[in-house]
């Protein structure tokens, strides 16, 4: 185990994961400053409880390295160009996430270390993992759905073994390109990176840099590397990657099985790649409406759950369990209402044009509301992939000017509603030119291919701001504006 009593460690940011990360390391003996660039009330509020606690806090000052520091531990929104980060590799300082942490913290009370199964990608990590839970539960596994999701990791991990709680059998991880940009030593018993598409390359500065943080959670795999056939620059993170020797390289396609793939047939998930029979060229997981919602893209991510879950041991039956028992969060295509007989759907966690892709998909006839923070994306190909599908579209939030110009260069007919709106109420008025664009038998789609920051404080309120429009809608009230 490392030695953690005595070291100088820095933590940087004052959010939940830096918060539980100071407090754990502070519980280990660590002397630990907390830096943070804010100085608000709550910031102060924030530091006055954890020098409490014995843990030092620098506000309104993020750059300069405390002296002595020995280690750095970052949260997930600062951007490896910032200059603290500078600072320590001039000092020779190692810059590592929470989730590193949680690595090396794994078996400090000397029990038995829960071996991590690890899912990646651009969209449906979440999904995924809570898939992958549902399914390891069925299986009579102890586990839990940690990482970019839930309770922070280290809080997990060192709560393990402690006060006689019996420890987990296996944990479903969660990982962010950010988390495995930090993240250099950790090792999965088997990982998926589920799909790579453009997104947050204002954070990682290029493609290419960003399919390398995410290629991260192939290294060092045992078991498998799970890929997704339909998009070939995941295999090539598995080619590149450096593993155990006997790890296998696992696809998942919506089309027929290959061998060594999970795949779809007459409605049917097969494994080709886990057979329990050997006379058997398959092994019959589940049918497709036993996962919910039955889209493809999160077909896909039943694909991905079940590989994972059948490189650690698990049996079909419990992948079928696993998956019926599973049940997608808030925010994501979930159906509101039906109002006149068209169909209004929440997928607010849409915050990508790769994700708004997925469910665009999904239906036929549909009155569009997008638009939000770009995070540096362009909308040409989304919109092209789309433009057949779409009724109407209903414009907002700071960079619609953006999808505006690609829909007059790939959609020119389809009727465009710009709310020039970046107001909380701009939602309600969203919803009430959907419903003069709708016909029956549409869709109308809050899929906003953005992040929500420019209008509201995460993707959730958005979410909820749309479905009580809804239900002013449907009560036949005047949505406020
Ligand atoms: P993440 O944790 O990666 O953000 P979520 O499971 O929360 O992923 O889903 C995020 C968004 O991506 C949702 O809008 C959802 O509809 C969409 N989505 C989910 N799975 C996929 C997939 N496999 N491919 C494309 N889009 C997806």
């Amino acid at each position: 185990a490392q030695e953690w009593a005595g070291r100088h460690i820095t933590v940087a940011g004052l959010g939940v994961s830096g918060v539980s990360a100071a407090r754990a390391l502070a519980g280990l003996g660590a002397r630990v400053t907390v830096v943070d660039g804010g100085d608000s009330a709550t910031h102060r509020e924030r530091a006055a409880e954890l020098e409490r606690e014995g843990i030092a806090v620098r506000l309104a000052d993020a750059d300069t390295l405390p002296p002595g520091t020995g280690l750095v531990v970052t949260s997930p929104g600062w951007k490896p160009g910032s200059p603290l980060f500078a600072a320590a590799a001039e000092a020779g300082v190692d810059v590592v996430g929470d989730v590193e942490i949680a690595w090396r913290l794994r078996g400090a009370r000397g029990e038995q270390a829960a071996p991590w199964l690890a899912v990646t990608g651009t969209n449906g990590k979440t999904t995924t993992v809570q898939m992958l839970a549902s399914i390891l539960e069925a299986a009579g596994l102890r586990t839990v759905a940690v990482g970019n999701i839930g309770t922070p990791i280290i809080d997990v991990v060192l709560a393990q073994g402690r006060d006689g709680a019996e420890p987990y059998d296996v944990l479903a991880v969660e990982l962010s390109s950010y988390q495995l940009h930090w993240a250099p030593s950790v090792r999965a018993h088997s990982a998926a990176v589920l799909n790579l598409a453009p997104d947050h390359l204002d954070w990682h500065g290029s493609m290419e840099a960003y399919a390398a943080d995410k290629g991260r959670i192939y290294e060092g795999n045992e078991i498998a590397c799970v890929y997704n056939v339909a998009d070939p620059a995941t295999e090539r993170l598995v080619m590149q990657a450096d593993v155990e020797e006997g790890c296998r390289a696992i696809g998942f396609t919506l089309g027929t099985p290959g061998p060594s793939e999970l795949g779809v047939v007459d409605g049917i998930l097969v494994d080709r790649a886990f057979v329990e029979n050997r006379r058997e060229q398959a092994q019959e997981l589940a049918e497709i409406s036993d996962v919910t919602p039955a889209a493809p893209h999160n077909i896909a991510n039943a694909l991905a759950a079940a590989a994972l879950a059948r490189a650690f041991g698990v049996p079909a039956t419990a992948v079928r369990d696993g998956l019926r028992a599973f049940r997608p969060d808030a925010h994501r295509i979930a159906h509101v209402a039906d109002v006149d007989g068209v169909a209004y759907v929440d997928d607010s966690k849409a915050t990508n044009t790769h994700a708004a892709q997925a469910s665009l998909a999904a239906y036929e006839s549909i009155v569009w509301i997008a638009g939000g923070l770009a995070k540096g994306a362009t909308f040409d190909g989304l919109v092209s992939a789309s433009a057949r599908r779409l009724r109407g579209v209903v414009l907002i939030g700071a960079d619609r000017e953006l999808i505006r110009q690609a829909l007059a260069r790939h959609a020119p007919d389809v009727p465009v509603v710009d709310l020039d709106r970046t107001d909380t109420g701009a939602m309600a008025a969203a919803v009430r030119e959907a419903a003069r664009l709708a016909r029956p038998g549409d869709t109308v789609l809050m899929a906003p291919a953005c992040a929500s920051m420019d209008m509201f404080v995460n993707y959730n309120k958005r979410g909820e701001a749309f479905a009580e429009a809804v239900r002013e809608l449907a009560s036949g009230r005047h949505p406020e504006e």
